[in-house]
């Protein structure tokens, strides 16, 4: 029996090329020729007004929480079911995060749980599009734009999905992408922000405070410290690792969802009987292909599962601790509202190995095994 390993890092063949180029080209710092071939892309495939590499999506994250200019006191608006990054980016910039619930379909904020929470301190709604599948953008722009919020979107997860047609990451103010080794296009370790209005500050933060790229543009003759900032570019040997996925991005998009769509057929009898559940797809949102998950009846059941599916040869994770009850959570920021879903919810979800180059039969491998456990066989 083969073990499938729940992620491998996606490679496409041409980065031990490029990273050598990159090498010889003797510019091994940020934002040379691999840096902006990857801009360009993100920007054409996006349509956002400016796209930057950033060392990782947590500090894309940062930037954007930067950008957004907070006071003290300040709140931000956000799912308790992320990562820590999410509410940590505010938190660094001085705001409060305040959390409410999500909607059990996607694991995304809930629309109808933000209103209730805005209050005159509120100053930005952060969504997190769970597993590349959209928040409900419409109306969360919508309250934003009536209550002049900003809308940061936690887009780590999200490349190459789009909402009602418009790519994630551009649909509010800043979009924030991961290329952890995790995601689906990687650096190792690396992110982008993308700004939907191009902001002239956002190049000087990410220049340590300077305005060090109107000089490289010999826009200015000496550059000097002109703002807060600090190191976000990353080197370019991670980019040129990057761009090797980049173009290859349409493939490994296609392969991801080719699995997918392997684990939902295998796995509908399952569901058609009500014995596991697993995500909504909303009219409107294409996703990516990011994660594969199921969802069992509770906590004692997925405990279960986990051991059934590693003695099976198959690994399993699950995630998040919700941030509310968190200690850090506890901390720096309160939950609003009720919480229906997020704790709930989060001790159901179970991800399925899910990477490029998972092969059909390792899918199938996968399915069998749930599907054993939830045919008799049990320990
Ligand atoms: C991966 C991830 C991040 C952080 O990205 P890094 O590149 O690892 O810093 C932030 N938010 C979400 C939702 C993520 O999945």
């Amino acid at each position: 029996m083969t073990t499938i390993p729940f992620n491998t890092p996606p490679y496409c063949g041409r980065e031990d090329a490029y990273v050598l180029e990159a090498i010889h080209s003797h510019k091994i710092c940020g934002d040379g020729a691999f840096s902006k071939k990857c801009h360009a892309w993100l920007e054409e495939r996006t349509g956002a007004a400016r796209a930057f590499l950033t060392t990782s999506g947590t500090h894309a994250l940062d930037m954007a929480a930067l950008l957004c200019e907070l006071k003290a006191g300040d709140e931000v608006i956000l799912p308790s079911f992320t990562f820590s990054s999410t509410a940590n980016a505010f938190v660094l910039a001085g705001a409060t995060p305040v959390f409410v619930d999500i909607r059990p379909d996607t694991m995304n904020i809930d629309e109808n749980c933000i209103e209730d929470a805005i209050t005159d301190r509120t100053r930005v709604i952060c969504v997190m599009h769970y597993a590349g599948v959209a928040c409900e953008m419409d109306t969360i722009l919508d309250i934003a734009r009536r209550h002049s919020l900003l809308v940061v979107e936690d887009a780590a997860q999200a490349v190459m999905a789009t909402y009602k047609g418009r790519p994630l990451g551009n649909v509010g103010d800043y979009g924030c992408y991961s290329f952890h080794e995790t995601k689906n296009y990687s650096m190792g370790e690396g992110g982008a922000i993308l700004l939907h209005r191009d902001n002239p500050r956002a190049e000087i933060i990410r220049e340590k405070g300077t305005n060090r790229a109107r000089l490289l543009r010999g826009q200015v003759d000496k550059y000097t410290w002109e703002d807060l900032g600090s190191s976000y570019l990353p080197s370019e040997l991670n980019a040129a690792y990057l761009w090797g996925q980049l173009e290859m991005a349409d493939e490994i998009n296609a392969a991801r969802l080719h699995s997918w769509q392997l684990y939902r057929e295998g796995l509908a009898p399952l569901k058609e009987e009500g014995l596991i559940d697993w995500q909504a797809i909303p009219d409107g949102c294409v996703h990516n292909g990011h994660m594969f998950y199921i969802k069992a009846r509770d906590v004692a059941e997925r405990t279960a599962l986990i051991a059934h599916l590693r003695a099976q040869g198959v690994q399993s994770v699950f995630h998040y601790v919700p941030l509310h009850s968190a200690g850090a959570g506890l901390r720096f920021g309160r939950f609003h509202g009720e919480d229906r879903y997020t704790t709930r919810e989060s001790e159901r979800l179970l991800r399925l190995p899910m990477y490029y180059g998972l092969t059909d039969s390792a899918v199938e491998q996968a399915v069998d095994a749930v599907t054993s456990f939830y045919r008799g066989g049990r320990p």
